[in-house]
């Protein structure tokens, strides 16, 4: 249906544009600082269509993408409790992280090269609190884990999972509480610079907004088009559950999560996390960057032979007590950079619409803060962390 320009659209200081991960922390952040603030989204978050669903998201305090993620992380967990004793809700479980890896392995693709060295580097830059242990400790500690000899284990007591969709939901109920409007199943059509501020057109109406927050997830580079179609490329991940044998039971519901690369090739990685209470079930997925999809044509079913490849590929040898079919399973979306860092700047068109999404697969931890960042950034003109690692300038973007 066409929206007439004649029209009288709604006016608010900031908008976002899609409420996921990072979207509902920028809404809370700015309904905290009394912005009158409108959230925009195609859905109702939380939701499973985009990035942000599955139960739970591994959480790191010493970051082995790169020191200069610690700073988001530790903010991060900060606003977690702050919420977790505003509310009641538990979001953030720690209960410890074990990255495996071989001893001096060097490669695991572009942003987890040397990933245990570099994060046993963060970890002693910030002093964040962690044990090396040999492949007979970890045998030890954790007898689900049957690591090779030459392999060797990061443990970060601190470490954790979150609740990826309470922390979406609890943020999204605070920022209304304070007085942000929410625009759901609302799509965005387009986003544009118009007079003093920015005109948004969607399939409800037109919104005008002084700034934009666009964190649209694997929608963003449809929605912005160029640079950012080029930049911003979206794929399909599958997590699994598997159930967990009785006599594993107890370990696997005290297990750490866990990070395992287990070869030179970005493919030969895989986590996991222990089973939830009530559920006798793991979460486990390995990584896929060879399959590019639009979000609206992914293939949301995935079929037995891959949960068997999960297993095949990665869990065989390396945990033990599961059973042997997968319970279920799930899609989800990365959306990846070339060097697999974040993108968080301004358009190159626009002073007034900041993209903050996406997060190339490890975003989920550092969004509370992303959330803080992005608000002071539209309000500000600075933020309390550097992001400036995140600019867009760090791309040839020429046509
Ligand atoms: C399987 C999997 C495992 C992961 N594991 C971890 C982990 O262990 N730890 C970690 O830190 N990170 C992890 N991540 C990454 C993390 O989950 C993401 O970085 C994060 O969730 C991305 O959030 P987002 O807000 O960018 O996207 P989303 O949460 O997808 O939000 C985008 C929102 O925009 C809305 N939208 C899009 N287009 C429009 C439009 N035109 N109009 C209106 N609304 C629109 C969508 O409906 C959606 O709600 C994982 C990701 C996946 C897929």
């Amino acid at each position: 249906m066409g929206v007439s320009r004649m029209s009288v659209a709604r006016s608010y200081d900031v908008a976002v544009i899609g409420l996921g991960a990072m979207g509902a922390a920028a809404l809370y952040q700015l309904a905290k600082r009394g912005v009158k603030a409108v959230g925009i989204d195609r859905f109702s978050p939380p939701h499973d269509q985009g990035s942000t669903h599955g139960e739970t998201r591994i959480t790191r305090q010493a970051i082995g993408e790169g020191a200069v993620y610690v700073p988001l992380a530790l903010r991060s967990n900060e606003i977690w409790e702050e919420l977790e004793a505003e509310t009641g809700e538990r979001l953030l479980t720690r209960n410890g992280c074990l990255i495996v890896e071989a001893v001096n392995s060097v490669s695991n693709g572009v942003v987890r090269a040397a990933f245990l060295d570099r994060t046993k580097q963060a970890a002693k830059a910030y002093g964040i609190p962690h044990d090396m242990l040999d492949a007979a400790e970890i045998r030890r500690r954790y007898p689900q884990f049957t690591p090779r000899e030459d392999e060797i284990g990061y443990f970060e007591p601190g470490g954790g999972y979150l609740n990826p969709e309470r922390c979406v939901g609890v943020q999204l109920e605070r920022a209304r509480a304070l007085g942000a409007a929410a625009e759901l199943g609302t799509r965005v059509l387009s986003v544009s610079p118009d007079g003093n501020g920015v005109r948004i057109i969607t399939d409800r109406g037109e919104l005008l907004a002084g700034q934009v927050i666009v964190s649209a997830g694997a929608w963003a580079p449809s929605l912005l088009g160029e640079p950012f179609k080029r930049l911003l490329t979206p794929s399909r991940q599958v997590m699994h559950w598997f159930e967990v044998d009785p006599d594993y039971a107890e370990h696997w519901s005290k297990s750490p999560v866990f990070i395992w690369s287990h070869g030179p090739s970005p493919n030969d990685f895989f986590y996991g996390f222990p089973s939830l209470s009530g559920t006798n079930a793991i979460k486990t997925a390995g990584e896929q960057y060879d399959a590019f999809v639009h979000p609206d044509e992914i293939e949301r079913a995935v079929t037995p032979a891959e949960s068997d490849a999960m297993r095949a590929e990665h869990l065989s040898g390396r945990v033990q007590g599961l059973r042997r079919q997968a319970l279920r399973a799930a899609t989800c979306l990365y959306t990846m950079t070339s060097d697999s860092n974040f993108l968080i700047d301004r358009h190159p068109e626009s002073d007034r619409i900041l993209v903050v999404s996406p997060c190339s697969g490890h975003g989920f931890k550092h969004s509370a803060a992303i959330g803080e960042v992005a608000a002071q950034w539209v309000l500000d003109g600075k933020t309390g962390i550097d992001v400036s690692a995140f600019a867009l300038s760090r791309f040839k973007i020429a046509a």
